[in-house]
Protein backbone atom coordinates (compact mmCIF):
# COMPACT_ATOMS: atom_id res chain seq x y z
CA UNK A 1 0.00 0.00 0.00
CA UNK A 2 0.97 3.71 -1.01
CA UNK A 3 0.87 5.85 1.92
CA UNK A 4 -0.04 9.48 0.62
CA UNK A 5 -0.36 12.76 3.00
CA UNK A 6 -3.82 12.48 2.74
CA UNK A 7 -4.32 8.74 4.45
CA UNK A 8 -2.15 10.61 7.45
CA UNK A 9 -4.66 12.79 8.00
CA UNK A 10 -8.38 11.16 10.11
CA UNK A 11 -11.16 12.66 9.87
CA UNK A 12 -12.17 14.98 12.77
CA UNK A 13 -15.67 15.11 13.76
CA UNK A 14 -16.68 17.46 16.58
CA UNK A 15 -19.78 16.07 17.96
CA UNK A 16 -21.49 12.79 18.52
CA UNK A 17 -23.79 11.54 14.96
CA UNK A 18 -25.84 8.89 14.60
CA UNK A 19 -26.45 7.84 11.13
CA UNK A 20 -27.04 4.15 11.42
CA UNK A 21 -28.17 2.12 14.09
CA UNK A 22 -25.56 0.79 16.36
CA UNK A 23 -23.79 -1.43 15.66
CA UNK A 24 -24.76 -0.36 11.95
CA UNK A 25 -24.62 -2.93 8.48
CA UNK A 26 -21.17 -2.35 8.17
CA UNK A 27 -19.96 -2.89 11.49
CA UNK A 28 -22.25 -6.36 11.53
CA UNK A 29 -20.73 -7.42 8.67
CA UNK A 30 -17.50 -7.24 10.32
CA UNK A 31 -18.60 -8.53 13.25
CA UNK A 32 -19.45 -11.91 11.33
CA UNK A 33 -16.49 -12.40 10.03
CA UNK A 34 -14.70 -11.68 13.64
CA UNK A 35 -16.92 -14.46 14.96
CA UNK A 36 -15.53 -16.81 12.16
CA UNK A 37 -12.41 -16.15 12.59
CA UNK A 38 -11.80 -14.71 16.27
CA UNK A 39 -11.46 -16.31 19.28
CA UNK A 40 -15.06 -16.51 21.34
CA UNK A 41 -13.24 -16.16 24.52
CA UNK A 42 -12.09 -12.40 23.67
CA UNK A 43 -15.54 -10.08 23.64
CA UNK A 44 -16.02 -6.20 22.89
CA UNK A 45 -18.17 -4.04 24.77
CA UNK A 46 -19.58 -2.20 21.75
CA UNK A 47 -19.21 -3.99 18.73
CA UNK A 48 -19.07 -1.29 16.57
CA UNK A 49 -15.85 -1.23 14.33
CA UNK A 50 -13.79 1.81 14.55
CA UNK A 51 -11.90 3.80 11.80
CA UNK A 52 -10.85 6.69 13.20
CA UNK A 53 -10.29 8.58 16.87
CA UNK A 54 -10.17 12.07 17.98
CA UNK A 55 -11.32 14.59 20.43
CA UNK A 56 -13.00 12.07 22.82
CA UNK A 57 -14.73 10.85 19.53
CA UNK A 58 -14.98 7.86 17.42
CA UNK A 59 -15.83 7.05 14.27
CA UNK A 60 -17.23 3.63 12.91
CA UNK A 61 -17.27 1.63 9.86
CA UNK A 62 -20.96 3.42 9.19
CA UNK A 63 -19.67 6.95 10.24
CA UNK A 64 -21.38 6.94 13.03
CA UNK A 65 -19.52 9.32 15.49
CA UNK A 66 -19.35 7.79 19.43
CA UNK A 67 -18.62 9.75 22.75
CA UNK A 68 -15.75 7.91 24.45
CA UNK A 69 -16.38 7.57 27.69
CA UNK A 70 -13.97 4.45 28.04
CA UNK A 71 -10.70 5.41 26.60
CA UNK A 72 -9.54 1.76 25.58
CA UNK A 73 -10.27 0.97 29.30
CA UNK A 74 -8.08 4.16 30.72
CA UNK A 75 -5.31 4.02 27.95
CA UNK A 76 -5.88 7.10 26.16
CA UNK A 77 -5.11 10.03 28.53
CA UNK A 78 -3.97 12.20 26.37
CA UNK A 79 -6.41 11.30 23.66
CA UNK A 80 -6.24 8.86 20.47
CA UNK A 81 -4.23 10.52 17.93
CA UNK A 82 -2.51 13.32 20.58
CA UNK A 83 0.10 15.42 18.08
CA UNK A 84 3.10 14.84 20.74
CA UNK A 85 2.60 11.14 20.72
CA UNK A 86 1.79 11.18 17.02
CA UNK A 87 4.85 12.73 15.79
CA UNK A 88 7.24 10.66 18.36
CA UNK A 89 5.87 7.69 16.95
CA UNK A 90 6.62 8.62 13.28
CA UNK A 91 9.61 9.61 13.57
CA UNK A 92 10.81 6.14 15.48
CA UNK A 93 9.19 4.02 13.24
CA UNK A 94 11.28 5.44 10.40
CA UNK A 95 14.42 5.39 12.52
CA UNK A 96 14.25 1.75 13.70
CA UNK A 97 11.31 -0.01 14.67
CA UNK A 98 13.01 -2.21 17.57
CA UNK A 99 17.12 -3.77 18.42
CA UNK A 100 15.75 -5.67 21.75
CA UNK A 101 16.80 -3.87 24.87
CA UNK A 102 18.82 -6.58 26.08
CA UNK A 103 20.72 -7.02 23.01
CA UNK A 104 21.45 -3.17 21.43
CA UNK A 105 20.53 -0.82 23.67
CA UNK A 106 18.60 2.93 23.25
CA UNK A 107 17.87 6.08 24.72
CA UNK A 108 13.93 6.19 24.24
CA UNK A 109 13.94 3.15 26.99
CA UNK A 110 16.32 4.85 29.73
CA UNK A 111 14.20 8.25 29.03
CA UNK A 112 11.05 6.55 30.06
CA UNK A 113 12.75 5.15 33.45
CA UNK A 114 13.89 8.32 33.91
CA UNK A 115 10.65 10.33 34.05
CA UNK A 116 8.99 7.84 35.90
CA UNK A 117 11.69 8.22 38.68
CA UNK A 118 10.94 11.48 38.62
CA UNK A 119 7.05 11.42 38.39
CA UNK A 120 6.48 8.84 41.05
CA UNK A 121 5.81 9.38 44.40
CA UNK A 122 9.13 9.92 47.12
CA UNK A 123 12.33 11.47 46.30
CA UNK A 124 14.20 8.15 47.30
CA UNK A 125 16.58 6.83 44.55
CA UNK A 126 14.58 5.15 42.16
CA UNK A 127 15.16 2.39 39.04
CA UNK A 128 12.47 1.21 36.68
CA UNK A 129 12.20 -2.02 34.25
CA UNK A 130 10.23 -1.82 31.20
CA UNK A 131 7.73 -4.28 29.81
CA UNK A 132 4.63 -4.64 27.57
CA UNK A 133 0.91 -5.02 29.52
CA UNK A 134 -0.37 -4.74 32.70
CA UNK A 135 0.01 -8.23 34.20
CA UNK A 136 3.43 -8.11 33.27
CA UNK A 137 4.60 -5.64 35.55
CA UNK A 138 2.25 -6.54 38.32
CA UNK A 139 3.95 -9.84 37.75
CA UNK A 140 7.52 -9.10 37.55
CA UNK A 141 7.07 -6.31 40.69
CA UNK A 142 6.27 -10.19 42.44
CA UNK A 143 9.29 -11.51 41.36
CA UNK A 144 11.38 -7.88 41.84
CA UNK A 145 9.64 -8.39 46.04
CA UNK A 146 10.34 -12.19 46.60
CA UNK A 147 14.02 -11.98 45.05
CA UNK A 148 14.70 -8.70 47.33
CA UNK A 149 13.06 -10.10 50.53
CA UNK A 150 13.54 -13.55 50.56
CA UNK A 151 10.19 -14.39 51.53
CA UNK A 152 7.15 -15.81 49.40
CA UNK A 153 3.85 -14.69 50.75
CA UNK A 154 1.95 -11.78 48.06
CA UNK A 155 -0.94 -10.22 50.06
CA UNK A 156 -4.11 -9.20 48.09
CA UNK A 157 -7.48 -7.81 48.68
CA UNK A 158 -11.06 -8.56 47.90
CA UNK A 159 -12.17 -7.19 44.64
CA UNK A 160 -9.27 -7.17 43.42
CA UNK A 161 -8.23 -7.18 39.95
CA UNK A 162 -4.28 -7.61 38.50
CA UNK A 163 -4.45 -9.35 35.01
CA UNK A 164 -4.63 -12.52 33.33
CA UNK A 165 -1.15 -14.45 33.50
CA UNK A 166 -1.48 -17.69 35.35
CA UNK A 167 0.31 -15.30 38.73
CA UNK A 168 -1.81 -12.51 38.11
CA UNK A 169 -5.10 -13.96 37.27
CA UNK A 170 -3.67 -15.34 41.50
CA UNK A 171 -3.59 -11.79 42.49
CA UNK A 172 -7.16 -11.56 41.03
CA UNK A 173 -10.57 -12.05 43.16
CA UNK A 174 -12.96 -12.62 40.44
CA UNK A 175 -13.27 -16.26 39.47
CA UNK A 176 -16.11 -15.63 35.98
CA UNK A 177 -14.81 -14.78 33.76
CA UNK A 178 -11.37 -14.07 34.75
CA UNK A 179 -10.59 -17.47 36.97
CA UNK A 180 -12.95 -19.85 35.92
CA UNK A 181 -11.66 -23.04 34.40
CA UNK A 182 -7.61 -21.85 34.35
CA UNK A 183 -6.72 -23.23 37.81
CA UNK A 184 -4.50 -24.32 39.21
CA UNK A 185 -3.28 -20.81 40.58
CA UNK A 186 -0.28 -20.16 41.53
CA UNK A 187 0.69 -20.57 45.38
CA UNK A 188 1.66 -18.16 48.56
CA UNK A 189 -1.23 -15.51 47.47
CA UNK A 190 -3.27 -14.74 50.41
CA UNK A 191 -6.57 -12.97 50.02
CA UNK A 192 -7.54 -10.49 52.85
CA UNK A 193 -10.33 -8.01 53.29
CA UNK A 194 -9.94 -4.42 52.00
CA UNK A 195 -11.94 -1.51 52.28
CA UNK A 196 -15.08 -0.98 50.57
CA UNK A 197 -16.96 2.07 52.39
CA UNK A 198 -20.40 2.07 50.35
CA UNK A 199 -20.63 -1.76 51.74
CA UNK A 200 -18.29 -2.17 54.85
CA UNK A 201 -19.18 0.86 56.77
CA UNK A 202 -15.98 0.92 58.37
CA UNK A 203 -13.35 3.70 58.50
CA UNK A 204 -9.87 3.55 56.72
CA UNK A 205 -8.05 2.65 60.18
CA UNK A 206 -10.66 0.14 61.15
CA UNK A 207 -10.54 -1.60 57.91
CA UNK A 208 -6.31 -1.43 58.00
CA UNK A 209 -6.47 -3.69 61.35
CA UNK A 210 -8.95 -6.04 60.13
CA UNK A 211 -6.91 -6.96 57.15
CA UNK A 212 -3.41 -6.71 58.78
CA UNK A 213 -4.34 -8.87 61.95
CA UNK A 214 -5.79 -11.23 59.27
CA UNK A 215 -2.33 -11.07 57.76
CA UNK A 216 -0.35 -11.63 60.87
CA UNK A 217 -2.59 -13.77 62.27
CA UNK A 218 -2.74 -16.24 59.63
CA UNK A 219 0.14 -15.96 57.07
CA UNK A 220 2.63 -14.08 59.64
CA UNK A 221 4.52 -10.69 59.01
CA UNK A 222 7.79 -12.24 58.19
CA UNK A 223 6.58 -14.27 55.90
CA UNK A 224 5.09 -11.89 53.62
CA UNK A 225 7.29 -10.79 50.50
CA UNK A 226 4.52 -7.46 49.12
CA UNK A 227 1.22 -6.39 49.76
CA UNK A 228 -0.19 -5.94 46.61
CA UNK A 229 -2.74 -3.51 46.44
CA UNK A 230 -4.83 -1.04 43.82
CA UNK A 231 -4.89 2.23 45.21
CA UNK A 232 -8.47 2.55 43.62
CA UNK A 233 -9.68 -0.45 42.59
CA UNK A 234 -10.25 -0.74 38.67
CA UNK A 235 -12.66 -3.48 36.95
CA UNK A 236 -13.33 -4.80 40.58
CA UNK A 237 -16.02 -1.42 41.13
CA UNK A 238 -13.98 2.10 41.27
CA UNK A 239 -13.55 1.30 44.82
CA UNK A 240 -11.80 4.25 46.49
CA UNK A 241 -10.92 2.78 50.16
CA UNK A 242 -11.63 5.06 53.18
CA UNK A 243 -9.32 7.56 54.22
CA UNK A 244 -6.55 6.47 56.23
CA UNK A 245 -6.97 2.59 54.90
CA UNK A 246 -4.04 3.02 52.21
CA UNK A 247 -1.69 4.87 54.86
CA UNK A 248 -2.22 2.26 57.67
CA UNK A 249 -1.22 -0.55 55.75
CA UNK A 250 1.96 1.66 53.94
CA UNK A 251 3.17 2.03 57.32
CA UNK A 252 2.70 -1.34 58.42
CA UNK A 253 4.74 -3.22 55.53
CA UNK A 254 7.69 -0.48 56.47
CA UNK A 255 7.35 -1.51 60.02
CA UNK A 256 7.49 -5.40 59.20
CA UNK A 257 9.99 -5.29 56.12
CA UNK A 258 6.90 -5.65 53.52
CA UNK A 259 7.42 -4.89 49.76
CA UNK A 260 4.09 -2.13 49.78
CA UNK A 261 3.42 -2.65 45.63
CA UNK A 262 1.51 -0.10 44.32
CA UNK A 263 -0.57 -1.21 41.13
CA UNK A 264 -1.23 1.55 39.29
CA UNK A 265 -2.19 0.40 35.90
CA UNK A 266 -5.43 1.83 35.51
CA UNK A 267 -5.51 5.11 38.22
CA UNK A 268 -1.66 6.19 36.37
CA UNK A 269 -0.71 8.99 34.80
CA UNK A 270 -3.19 11.60 35.82
CA UNK A 271 -6.13 9.95 35.56
CA UNK A 272 -7.35 10.63 39.01
CA UNK A 273 -6.58 13.95 39.06
CA UNK A 274 -3.28 13.04 40.57
CA UNK A 275 -0.10 12.09 38.20
CA UNK A 276 -0.33 8.71 40.57
CA UNK A 277 -3.31 8.11 43.10
CA UNK A 278 -1.12 7.01 45.91
CA UNK A 279 0.30 10.36 46.24
CA UNK A 280 -3.38 12.13 47.55
CA UNK A 281 -3.18 10.71 51.26
CA UNK A 282 0.77 11.03 50.91
CA UNK A 283 1.82 7.11 50.42
CA UNK A 284 4.84 6.50 48.85
CA UNK A 285 5.11 3.32 47.47
CA UNK A 286 8.00 0.75 47.67
CA UNK A 287 7.22 -0.87 44.21
CA UNK A 288 4.31 0.90 41.51
CA UNK A 289 3.39 -1.19 38.67
CA UNK A 290 2.31 0.78 35.26
CA UNK A 291 1.08 0.81 32.57
CA UNK A 292 -2.79 1.79 30.83
CA UNK A 293 -2.54 5.22 30.56
CA UNK A 294 1.47 5.44 30.20
CA UNK A 295 2.19 5.32 26.39
CA UNK A 296 -1.65 5.97 24.52
CA UNK A 297 -2.34 2.78 23.95
CA UNK A 298 0.79 1.46 22.51
CA UNK A 299 2.06 -1.92 24.77
CA UNK A 300 3.94 -0.29 27.48
CA UNK A 301 4.18 -1.27 31.29
CA UNK A 302 7.22 -0.69 33.99
CA UNK A 303 7.94 -1.26 37.33
CA UNK A 304 9.35 1.65 39.17
CA UNK A 305 10.39 1.58 42.68
CA UNK A 306 13.35 1.88 45.22
CA UNK A 307 16.87 1.23 43.41
CA UNK A 308 17.32 -1.36 45.97
CA UNK A 309 14.33 -3.32 45.67
CA UNK A 310 15.20 -3.34 41.50
CA UNK A 311 18.88 -4.28 41.98
CA UNK A 312 17.64 -7.37 44.09
CA UNK A 313 17.75 -9.33 40.91
CA UNK A 314 20.67 -10.22 38.78
CA UNK A 315 21.27 -9.13 35.59
CA UNK A 316 19.46 -11.57 33.15
CA UNK A 317 16.69 -12.26 36.00
CA UNK A 318 14.40 -9.55 34.31
CA UNK A 319 13.29 -8.87 30.61
CA UNK A 320 11.70 -10.09 27.67
CA UNK A 321 11.61 -9.53 23.44
CA UNK A 322 9.64 -6.82 23.41
CA UNK A 323 9.62 -5.04 26.77
CA UNK A 324 10.23 -1.22 26.30
CA UNK A 325 9.87 -0.88 22.49
CA UNK A 326 11.41 1.98 20.99
CA UNK A 327 8.29 3.01 19.46
CA UNK A 328 6.42 2.08 22.40
CA UNK A 329 8.87 4.31 24.63
CA UNK A 330 8.34 7.50 21.96
CA UNK A 331 4.64 7.05 22.85
CA UNK A 332 5.56 7.45 26.22
CA UNK A 333 7.70 10.59 26.12
CA UNK A 334 5.25 11.86 23.80
CA UNK A 335 2.12 11.29 26.39
CA UNK A 336 4.30 12.21 29.29
CA UNK A 337 5.01 15.77 27.45
CA UNK A 338 1.05 16.32 26.69
CA UNK A 339 0.16 15.78 30.37
CA UNK A 340 3.24 17.81 31.82
CA UNK A 341 1.94 20.60 28.88
CA UNK A 342 -1.72 20.42 28.99
CA UNK A 343 -1.59 19.68 32.70
CA UNK A 344 -3.90 17.02 32.50
CA UNK A 345 -4.05 16.21 36.27
CA UNK A 346 -5.76 19.50 36.41
CA UNK A 347 -8.05 18.41 33.53
CA UNK A 348 -9.08 15.30 35.11
CA UNK A 349 -10.01 17.71 38.20
CA UNK A 350 -12.09 19.25 36.53
CA UNK A 351 -13.86 16.50 34.56
CA UNK A 352 -14.73 15.41 38.49
CA UNK A 353 -15.94 18.35 38.98
CA UNK A 354 -17.91 18.32 36.30
CA UNK A 355 -19.32 14.85 36.40
CA UNK A 356 -19.58 14.20 40.36
CA UNK A 357 -22.67 16.43 40.53
CA UNK A 358 -24.52 15.11 37.78
CA UNK A 359 -23.80 11.63 39.07
CA UNK A 360 -25.50 12.64 42.88
CA UNK A 361 -27.93 14.50 41.23
CA UNK A 362 -29.00 11.55 39.81
CA UNK A 363 -29.11 9.21 42.39
CA UNK A 364 -30.92 11.79 43.97
CA UNK A 365 -33.81 11.82 41.48
CA UNK A 366 -33.90 7.86 40.58
CA UNK A 367 -32.97 6.03 43.82
CA UNK A 368 -31.04 3.44 42.35
CA UNK A 369 -27.66 4.99 42.58
CA UNK A 370 -26.14 3.62 45.86
CA UNK A 371 -23.39 4.92 45.44
CA UNK A 372 -21.38 7.76 43.38
CA UNK A 373 -17.72 7.92 43.89
CA UNK A 374 -14.19 8.00 42.05
CA UNK A 375 -11.75 10.58 41.35
CA UNK A 376 -10.60 12.65 38.45
CA UNK A 377 -12.04 11.12 35.30
CA UNK A 378 -12.31 7.84 37.00
CA UNK A 379 -15.72 7.98 38.18
CA UNK A 380 -18.83 5.66 38.95
CA UNK A 381 -22.39 4.86 39.95
CA UNK A 382 -22.99 1.76 41.88
CA UNK A 383 -26.83 0.36 40.66
CA UNK A 384 -28.65 -1.17 43.10
CA UNK A 385 -32.62 -2.39 43.85
CA UNK A 386 -34.34 1.01 45.18
CA UNK A 387 -34.16 1.21 49.10
CA UNK A 388 -31.53 -1.38 49.21
CA UNK A 389 -28.17 -1.85 48.72
CA UNK A 390 -28.81 -5.09 46.47
CA UNK A 391 -26.90 -5.33 43.18
CA UNK A 392 -28.78 -4.58 40.30
CA UNK A 393 -26.72 -6.07 37.84
CA UNK A 394 -29.83 -6.48 34.65
CA UNK A 395 -30.48 -2.86 35.31
CA UNK A 396 -26.94 -2.08 34.61
CA UNK A 397 -26.59 -3.70 32.08
CA UNK A 398 -29.47 -2.59 30.46
CA UNK A 399 -28.36 1.23 30.73
CA UNK A 400 -25.08 0.87 29.38
CA UNK A 401 -26.83 -0.74 26.27
CA UNK A 402 -29.11 1.87 26.19
CA UNK A 403 -26.00 4.20 26.27
CA UNK A 404 -24.08 2.33 23.48
CA UNK A 405 -27.02 2.12 21.24
CA UNK A 406 -27.59 5.89 21.83
CA UNK A 407 -23.60 6.46 20.63
CA UNK A 408 -22.19 6.64 24.19
CA UNK A 409 -19.18 4.00 25.03
CA UNK A 410 -19.69 3.27 28.75
CA UNK A 411 -17.99 0.56 30.42
CA UNK A 412 -19.47 -1.54 33.13
CA UNK A 413 -17.08 -3.07 35.99
CA UNK A 414 -17.85 -4.70 39.53
CA UNK A 415 -17.42 -7.88 41.63
CA UNK A 416 -21.18 -7.57 41.14
CA UNK A 417 -21.30 -6.45 37.84
CA UNK A 418 -23.79 -3.42 39.06
CA UNK A 419 -21.02 -0.36 38.38
CA UNK A 420 -20.99 2.05 35.29
CA UNK A 421 -17.32 3.40 34.97
CA UNK A 422 -16.61 6.65 33.84
CA UNK A 423 -13.12 6.82 31.81
CA UNK A 424 -13.12 9.99 29.69
CA UNK A 425 -9.77 11.14 27.93
CA UNK A 426 -8.86 13.59 30.24
CA UNK A 427 -9.11 16.73 28.01
CA UNK A 428 -12.40 15.73 27.04
CA UNK A 429 -14.41 18.93 26.59
CA UNK A 430 -17.19 20.01 28.95
CA UNK A 431 -19.48 20.07 25.79
CA UNK A 432 -18.73 16.49 25.03
CA UNK A 433 -19.13 15.79 28.52
CA UNK A 434 -22.35 17.26 28.73
CA UNK A 435 -23.72 15.52 25.52
CA UNK A 436 -22.85 12.24 27.56
CA UNK A 437 -23.95 12.52 31.13
CA UNK A 438 -27.84 13.85 29.22
CA UNK A 439 -27.90 10.58 27.73
CA UNK A 440 -26.51 8.52 30.41
CA UNK A 441 -29.43 10.22 32.50
CA UNK A 442 -31.90 9.84 29.84
CA UNK A 443 -30.44 5.70 29.87
CA UNK A 444 -31.43 5.47 33.41
CA UNK A 445 -34.52 7.46 34.05
CA UNK A 446 -35.90 5.50 30.76
CA UNK A 447 -34.80 2.11 32.18
CA UNK A 448 -35.84 2.51 35.77
CA UNK A 449 -39.35 3.19 34.50
CA UNK A 450 -39.02 -0.48 32.80
C1 LIG B 1 -5.85 -3.59 33.37
C2 LIG B 1 -5.21 -3.83 34.66
C3 LIG B 1 -4.18 -4.77 34.80
C4 LIG B 1 -3.74 -5.65 33.68
O1 LIG B 1 -3.21 -4.91 32.61
P1 LIG B 1 -3.06 -5.61 31.17
O2 LIG B 1 -2.30 -4.59 30.37
O3 LIG B 1 -4.45 -5.84 30.68
O4 LIG B 1 -2.31 -6.87 31.37
C5 LIG B 1 -3.58 -4.90 36.03
N1 LIG B 1 -3.96 -4.15 37.07
C6 LIG B 1 -4.94 -3.23 36.97
C7 LIG B 1 -5.30 -2.42 38.16
C8 LIG B 1 -5.61 -3.04 35.77
O5 LIG B 1 -6.60 -2.15 35.67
Amino acid sequence: MTTTTETLVAPAPRQRQLRTEIPGPASRALQERRTAAVAAGVSSTLPAYITSASGGLLTDADGNVLIDFGSGIAVTNVGHSAPEVVDRVRKQACWFTHTCFMVTPYEGYVEVCEALAELTPGDHAKKSVLFNSGAEAVENAVKIARAATGRQAVVVFDHAYHGRTNLTMALTAKSVPYKHGFGPFAPEVYRVPGSYPYRDGLSGPEAARIAIDRIEKQIGGDQVAAVVIEPIQGEGGFIEPAPGFLPALSAWCTANGVVFMADEVQTGFCRTGDWFASSREGVVPDLIATAKGIAAGLPLSAVTGRAELLDAVGPGGLGGTYGGNPIACAAALGSIETMRTSDLASSAQRVESFVLPRLRALAAETGVIGDVRGRGAMLAAEFVRAGTSEPDADLTKRVAAACHALGVVVLTCGTYGNVIRLLPPLSLSNELLDEGLSVLEHAVRTEVRK
